[in-house]
């Protein structure tokens, strides 16, 4: 039986980082979701992770309530859509400050209890956009191209300290945000479309990524750490 340990996910009031807090309190660990909308029965932190003293204050709760935070996933997330000259430094920003930004804050709220602890799990959700590259999502694939690099940065930093650092770069997965890009024609075709042209020949599910997230977080995980493991039906190879 493992060890009970506290979780922070963000973004996990919706998709796929709702599947991994499910998924981790299932393997056993105290989950909080820190989220713009946490929902579910977690505790729940409403926080905006490009906010430094939002993301402290609410590291600072789940440690009160749930005690040190020592695995910590990475999924809040916000994507963008639009040809490269038409993106403003504004949506730039923001889209940066989402997606590379706030896993910056994450990570430094929660790294002094791993630290301490001598043990950490840190699972950073990137893109297999960041593998592929993708048109119009030039802001989105440089941060989550960035995510990947801090993942094997940190991950030799940190390795002598106990604390593994991971990245899981999903490919077309089921959940609000996917569907969201198809709904504005986004996509280039449809989900059914795309299906047809994914080895495995399904959509992913937001618990495929919850199971590799769930993987590297266990013990028998202890040895993987810098590791960019892709979730994405085989599409990018
Ligand atoms: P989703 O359903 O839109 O979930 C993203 C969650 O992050 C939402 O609950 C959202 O809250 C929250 N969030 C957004 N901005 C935030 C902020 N500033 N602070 C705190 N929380 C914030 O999307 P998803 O598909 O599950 O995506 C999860 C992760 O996987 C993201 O990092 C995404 O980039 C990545 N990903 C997904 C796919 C895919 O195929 N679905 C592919 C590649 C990568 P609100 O809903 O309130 O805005």
């Amino acid at each position: 039986m493992a060890v009970t340990k506290t979780a922070v996910v963000t973004g996990g009031g919706s998709g796929i980082g709702k599947a991994i807090a499910e998924r981790l309190t299932a393997d056993g660990h105290q989950v909080a979701v820190l989220d713009l909308n946490p929902t579910g029965s977690f505790f729940g932190q409403k926080a905006d992770v490009t906010d430094p003293d939002q993301v402290n204050g609410a590291l600072d709760a789940v440690r009160q309530e749930l005690g040190p935070v020592t695995i910590l996933v990475n999924a809040a997330g916000l994507d963008g859509f639009n040809r490269f000259d038409r993106i403003d430094f504004a949506a730039w920003k923001r889209v940066i400050d989402v997606n590379l930004n706030g896993v910056y804050h994450c990570i430094q709220a929660a790294l002094p209890d791993m630290v301490e602890a001598k043990w950490g799990r840190i699972v950073n959700i990137s893109s297999s956009s960041a593998h592929s590259g993708q048109p119009f999502m030039a802001h989105y694939v440089a941060a989550k191209s960035a995510v990947n690099g801090l993942t094997k940065a940190l991950a030799l930093e940190l390795g002598p300290r106990g604390i593994t650092v991971n990245a899981v770069p999903p490919g077309f997965i089921d959940t609000p945000m996917l569907r969201g890009a198809e709904a504005k024609e986004l996509l280039g075709g449809t989900v059914e479309d795309h299906i047809k042209r994914t080895p495995v020949r399904r959509v992913g599910r937001p618990e495929d990524i919850a199971a590799a997230c769930s993987f590297l977080i266990s013990e028998d995980a202890g040895y993987i750490t810098g590791q960019i493991l892709g979730v994405n039906g085989g599409r990018n190879t």
